[in-house]
């Protein structure tokens, strides 16, 4: 009986939905998420302690959070001409941008294979999502159907994430300026996986009048804290800024934030750590699938590792029976089938999946 009231009331498109999933991942090895392996080191979490026990729960947060965007602001070094949205993890920011810009028949264009939010999100605000798909042999920008697709759609908002997930690499900066400047509408470049790159676009957000850019710390090392930026001009952020939730930064997020960042080093020693990891599981790879032609990896710029391995829901199962979990991304696009996006890890998980890996691949070698 109140199925058939849900079935009347829930919007068809949010019923045809499936669910964003997380894996179960008590006592495996954590390859899964692009998250920053580190523990906080013992002073920093006293210091965190401390700084949090003074927090004013009480009260409701600063809805600016002022001191937190200025720590940000620090840490990034964020042109001081340009503006900053925090948002509950870069999500939330999604979220904002297409509620903001949701007219009817609005459209949301992206790449595929791309963050599966852009396209989820576009359905939850009632966007039309369009997807072009990235070139087959690299993954990098089909630059004539991105142009045709913006000529076509005339998209109110494009997102572009650089480096791009899953595939992990930076698309030619040239062609997202030619993207940009086709563009009627506002383009986000989604910098999540600043931290592991060698480019970004920071420096010259500024110059496009219909750019804006997005990170999160979640990659950094502060998942768990749910808190994404925006940066960009004034006139585009204040009215982004009209459809955030009064308080969406928690007096928590702000306190520790604001207290972690002014110890970004820490951070940065880390990402280094974990930079250098990417660049030597990519060089094992390469020695291990030399010998296994049906294997490939591609280049990456964050902090995962996207593969090709034949039958990747056997090796994805394998590895998972030696208490290792990745990301078996073969059936979220067709480009992407047998693959598996492996994230870098503390540096013995990085060794405990090469192992498992090879003995996969080559059974008797173990
Ligand atoms: N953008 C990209 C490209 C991502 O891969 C992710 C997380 N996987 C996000 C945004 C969202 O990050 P968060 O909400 O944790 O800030």
């Amino acid at each position: 009986m109140s199925a058939a009231i849900v079935a009347q009331v829930i919007r068809e498109e949010i019923a045809a939905l499936s669910a964003y999933h997380v894996q179960d991942a008590a006592g495996y090895i954590k390859l899964d998420a692009m998250e920053n392996p580190f523990a906080l080191p013992a002073g920093l979490r006293q210091g965190l302690a401390d700084h949090l026990a003074s927090a004013a729960i009480n009260r409701y947060p600063d809805p600016a959070a002022a001191d937190l965007k200025a720590a940000l602001r620090r840490a990034m070094n964020v042109p001081a001409n340009l503006d900053i949205l925090l948002g509950n993890g870069s999500d939330e920011i999604i979220q904002m941008l297409a509620m903001a810009c949701s007219k009817p028949r609005a459209k949301l264009l992206s790449v595929e294979p791309a963050f599966v939010m852009f396209k989820m999100i576009a359905t939850f605000c009632a966007m039309d999502y369009v997807g072009v798909p990235l070139k087959l042999a690299d993954f990098s920008l089909d630059e004539t159907a991105m142009l045709a697709a913006i000529e076509k759609h005339q998209p109110a908002l494009t997102f572009l994430a650089y480096p791009n997930n899953p595939t992990g690499n930076l698309f030619d900066p040239a062609v997202i300026r030619n993207i940009i400047r086709a563009s009627p509408g506002l383009v986000v470049i989604d910098e999540a996986y600043f931290a592991f790159s060698s480019g970004s676009f920071l420096s010259e957000i500024d110059q496009y009048p219909n750019a804006v850019l997005m990170r999160t710390v979640s990659k950094l090392g502060l998942a768990g804290a749910r808190l994404g930026m925006l940066i960009g001009a004034s006139n585009w952020l204040s009215q982004i800024d009209k459809v955030r939730l009064p308080y969406n930064i928690n007096s928590f997020t702000q306190s520790a934030a604001t207290y972690l960042l002014d110890h970004a080093d820490e951070f940065t020693r880390q990402t280094t750590v974990l930079v250098a990891e990417r660049m030597l599981m990519a060089e094992r790879l390469a020695a291990l699938f030399a010998r296994h032609p049906g294997a490939a990896q591609f280049p990456s710029e964050a902090n995962f590792i996207l593969m090709r391995v034949p039958n990747a829901a056997h090796v994805f199962a394998e590895l998972k029976a030696r208490k290792i979990l990745v990301k078996n991304t073969s059936q979220s696009h067709a480009l992407l089938h047998d693959t598996l996006r492996i994230t870098i890890g503390l540096p013995d998980e990085n060794s405990a999946f090469l192992a498992a890996l090879t003995d996969i691949l080559e059974p008797r070698h173990a």
